[in-house]
């Protein structure tokens, strides 16, 4: 799980400015900044106080980003880890059931706090196709490799169709109909954060 999230704050330092350049075309170019600053105390906070249990790694995690990233998407991924955290307290480590059962509770408390909708264009339109990727190939695999690849590929179709989505939700709906033919930030952050659970945990 440390290495998961490792791996996504690797990448988003690495794209922290692709990242800022898209929510500048429909937001306030921020993106990449605030998860960029929040991932890295997450992380250096992991280091500090290795996570025994898998609800410690998501409330670590989540209270970081909480306190750390700053504007919509810190609450949004911060309530993201609580969740995915909380749906296994006690774990030492998920299988490959068990990630796709906190992926769905992450989801839940997005929903919950953003009230995003499929097709919103937000990081919902990335989390929620993985969520039902994940489900669908958790029930037909005990395999994680073939599982995460399932969820890349419903990360990657996500993503894509944000791109002319009008946005509905966030920043980016303040300027209506001009947020069409622009990949949504979150989107691109949270794909970000599928890529890294299949280079690292799979
Ligand atoms: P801010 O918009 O406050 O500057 P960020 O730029 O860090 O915050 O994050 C913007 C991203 O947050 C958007 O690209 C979108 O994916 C996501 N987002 C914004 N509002 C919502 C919401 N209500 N539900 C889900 N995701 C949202
Ligand atoms: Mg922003
Ligand atoms: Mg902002």
């Amino acid at each position: 799980m440390v290495g998961w999230f490792a791996g996504f704050t690797r990448d988003v330092a690495l794209h922290a400015d692709e990242l800022s350049a898209l929510d500048g075309a429909i937001g306030d170019a921020d993106h990449g900044t605030n998860l960029n600053r929040g991932c890295r105390e997450a992380l250096r906070t992991l280091h500090a106080e290795p996570p025994r249990t898998v609800g410690d790694f998501g409330r670590t995690v989540g209270m970081q980003l909480l306190a750390h990233v700053g504007g919509a998407s810190g609450v949004l991924y911060g309530s993201f880890f609580l969740d995915f955290g909380a749906s296994a307290p006690g774990a030492q480590g998920l299988t490959p059931r068990g990630f796709a059962a906190a992926w769905h509770a992450g989801v839940a408390a997005v929903v919950a706090r953003g009230r995003a909708e499929v097709g919103d264009k937000t990081m919902l339109d990335v989390l929620a196709p993985v969520r039902d990727a994940l489900d669908t190939a958790a029930w037909h695999t005990v395999d994680l490799g073939g599982m995460l690849k399932a969820a890349l590929d419903a990360a990657e179709q996500g993503l894509e169709a944000t791109v002319p989505l009008v946005a509905r939700k966030g920043r980016a709906s303040y300027i209506g109909p001009r947020s069409a033919g622009h990949q949504d930030p979150g989107a691109r952050s949270s794909w970000l954060l599928v890529r890294a659970a299949t280079t690292t945990l799979a």
